[in-house]
């Protein structure tokens, strides 16, 4: 088979955001050389050490209560060890003005040191603002996926730049780009899913909203595209556990996302703190060196995880000594050592310059691009929090939010078309997940782990409160049934059944993050799974709703509901997201950015190989990857291609178009999936190529056209090189289909 070696372009014109501000300008790197030329070793060194807030923090272990700022801590990091960087929050969210005190402290002190260079302050303001209280905390990741809007997954990027900024930093350690393909792992919520398609575009155009074409604006800042690569895909399913993924399935799924990030500008990337094939990333000079800095050229600096270096002497053995792991990691590749808890790093990595090593020039390296992204985001020039900072969760950016969460939500299944409700329906609201605001937004929210209720804003409707709200208090019964492990009174849940037209069962997942949320077990909890199964013994309707971090089986009452509404973690509107679509005032337009396995052995992608899908074996999940149910219904014809044969240099034209057959107006998101008939590497069962998401009021009809060129039917061939075969391939959009053949380019 003849096969043309191509560059990736990944279909997003919000790629070629590259801008004059971005590291590489020519004026940045002239004052990056001069200030690199004065600075001693010990200063250098310093600015690749990251400590944690807790270190320059009163108290023991940094956690005094209120917080504040040690002057002497913190003259220790910035005066005695130059630190770079600092980040986090000690132990839960602060005031926008606490916030303002802390940053002023610290760039105060920054100021006094010989070269005044500022230090850079990182975050995980994941689903917005999430440690600064009273900010506009967004869906999580996967639910931004779920809306298959760009254009939202940009505006969030915006606001949430917007009142990062506000609080005074600079760089938030986001977008995550490691692709959902193992359900088990507790950080999937934290993903865009398992499509590559999707979660690239969704990824690059929150880092366009979040970076803008200028990261010195005072509403803009750095993102750090993590966890670089391929921790999303443990074996155990454990969160920071091994992988075993080879250099094709790297390159075919888990690094073009990075690439991509790279590509439209960000200038960050956190470290993987797992392993891939026998090698801790954080030790792994293939993937941060000759990749990310060689191929793609990446200009800006590599973080490590949180003791990412440490654990390459103390999990990993990869280094017989802590001072072996940090050799290890900077010869890597990786410029700052997110350390944080002490400044051995320091004393570490200094002696092994002096004694010759790690080279003065690898040092270079990575303080140079340290500082290219402080030049950048405009520290310099402004290191401190604008005085009249901008209002942090507004009126008008909760609208927004809400607005994300609507079209999230995701209709399962709706089979008696119970959905929507009336208002007035007498209804039972039980499960453990109907009145937490916790179970909304999960971890990253306020606290690390995300589960301390009492410190979320009460004036934000949990399920219950919205239901309440739509529905009319006198006209909801609520009865928690059971926690999430332990049933509490699902006796009296079902007697109240009985009283009531319909049930609303809300189960899911407390909140958790990271290793926290490590589970043994992929079924729902058998408590949830019973309080279903009794209600639904009354002759009831049951409505189901899922507020859940990742794909928890169910399928043991999944033909008991008559619907399922998938919420994910929906955040803080998601609440009244969930009122508003069950009682019809938002028409649920969201796709399953995943599958939703039906049995915890069963999970299989929606891009599975022959032998995945064919023969003895299906795609057979719960609910299908893009799946997702409206309050009307839409009609595909006229499935287009421009020609039937193509040249390897021409624009592919697929058109459909859709109808809305129904009465009320709603949202569709066309998928254009494509097959790859014959080729020299298995070829998927299908993968999706394009999507584009509309509105039609009813009778409405639309024509969509995608564009596709020979890159979006490359693949990774036996070379590891990206390559497209030509050939015969199948384009389908919902359930039509037609075949196109890719010629060979004339031999001259
Ligand atoms: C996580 C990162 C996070 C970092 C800083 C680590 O434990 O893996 O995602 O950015 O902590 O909080």
């Amino acid at each position: 088979m003849k096969t043309i070696l191509v560059a990736l372009l990944l279909l997003d014109p919000l790629l070629a955001i590259a801008a004059a501000g971005h590291p590489g300008s020519k004026d940045i790197e002239k004052q990056v050389n001069d200030l690199l030329k004065k600075m001693t070793l010990e200063e250098k060194v310093g600015q690749m050490t990251q400590v944690a807030l807790d270190v320059v923090s009163k108290g023991d272990s940094g956690k005094a209560e209120p917080h504040a700022i040690d002057p002497v801590k913190l003259e220790t990091a910035i005066f005695k060890y130059h630190v770079g960087s600092i980040l986090n929050v000690a132990t839960s969210a602060h005031s926008i003005d606490h916030w303002h005190e802390i940053i002023t402290q610290i760039q105060d002190a920054a100021r006094k040191t010989r070269l005044g260079i500022p230090v850079i302050y990182g975050i995980d303001a994941i689903h917005g603002a999430s440690y600064t209280r009273g900010a506009t905390l967004f869906p999580q990741g996967i639910a931004v996926a779920a809306t298959w809007s760009p254009d939202i997954a940009k505006r969030i990027g915006e606001v949430t730049a917007r009142e990062v900024r506000a609080s005074g930093i600079p760089w938030n350690f986001h977008p995550v780009l490691d692709l959902g393909r193992q359900p088990l792992w507790p950080r999937f919520w934290e993903t865009y899913g398992e499509d590559v398609v999707l979660a690239t575009r969704i990824g690059t155009s929150y880092i366009s909203g979040l970076q803008g074409d200028d990261i010195g604006a005072s509403d803009k800042v750095a993102a750090c595209l993590k966890h670089y690569a391929g921790y999303s895909f443990t074996i155990t399913g454990k969160d920071r556990t091994s992988a075993w993924i080879d250099e094709r399935m790297m390159r075919q799924y888990f690094l073009p996302t990075f690439e991509a990030g790279v590509r439209a500008g960000a200038m960050t990337v956190m470290v993987n703190a797992g392993e891939t094939n026998g090698i801790p990333c954080h030790a792994d000079y293939h993937l941060l060196t000759e990749v990310l800095k060689g191929e793609w050229k990446f200009r800006g600096f590599v973080v490590s995880d949180w003791e990412g270096i440490k654990h390459l002497y103390t999990r990993d053995r990869v280094a017989d000594s802590p001072k072996e792991a940090v050799r290890i990691g900077v010869m890597a590749g990786i410029d700052m050592s997110m350390v944080p808890l002490d400044f051995s790093f320091y004393d570490l990595l200094l002696a092994l310059v002096r004694e010759k090593n790690v080279p003065l020039s690898r040092i270079d390296d990575a303080v140079r691009r340290i500082l290219r992204v402080k030049f950048a985001a405009g520290l310099f020039e402004h290191p401190y929090p604008e005085p009249a900072a901008a209002e942090v969760g507004s009126k008008q950016d909760a609208v927004l939010n809400l607005e994300a969460a609507s079209e999230a939500i995701t209709l399962l299944k709706n089979s008696i078309n119970v959905l929507p409700l009336r208002k007035g329906t007498r209804v039972l609201v039980t499960g453990p997940t109907a009145n937490l605001l916790s179970a909304l937004n999960g971890g990253w929210t306020i606290t690390w782990q995300g589960d301390s209720e009492e410190l979320y804003p009460h004036e934000k409707k949990t399920i219950l409160d919205a239901i309440r709200e739509e529905n009319g208090k006198e006209n909801v019964v609520y009865v928690p049934g059971t926690s999430f492990d332990k049933p509490l009174n699902i006796a009296a849940a079902v007697g109240a059944a009985d009283t009531c037209d319909v049930v609303i069962a809300c189960l899911g997942e407390k909140a958790y993050c990271e290793f926290v949320g490590n589970i043994d077990d992929f079924n729902l909890e058998d408590a949830q799974l019973r309080l279903v199964e009794e209600l639904s013994r009354r002759g009831k309707p049951v409505v189901l709703i899922l507020a859940e971090g990742r794909p928890r089986t169910i399928h043991r009452i999944v033909d008991k509901c008559s619907a399922v509404l998938m919420a994910y973690l929906p955040g803080m509107e998601g609440g009244t997201a969930v009122g508003k679509v069950l009682f019809g005032d938002v028409n649920p337009s969201g796709k399953l950015p995943f599958s939703y396995p039906k049995y915890p052995n069963a999970h299989v992608p929606y891009d599975g190989k022959g032998a995945d899908v064919s023969d003895v074996n299906r795609y057979d999940p719960e609910f299908a990857f893009g799946s997702g149910l409206s309050y009307t219904t839409f009609e595909y014809s006229d499935l287009r291609l421009s020609k039937s044969t193509y040249s390897m240099k021409d624009t592919i034209e697929v058109s459909v178009t859709i109808k809305n057959k129904g009465t009320v107006t709603g949202k569709e998101v066309a998928q254009l999936f494509v097959t790859d008939l014959y080729r020299s590497v298995t070829p998927p069962f299908r993968e999706l190529k394009g999507f584009s998401k509309l509105e039609l009021r009813a009778a409405e009809r639309r024509t969509v056209t995608f564009r596709l060129t020979a890159p979006d039917l490359s693949f990774i061939g036996k070379n590891y090189k990206r390559i497209v075969e030509p050939g015969g391939f199948r384009v389908a959009i919902d359930t039509l289909s037609t075949d196109f053949e890719l010629k060979a380019p004339q031999l001259k």
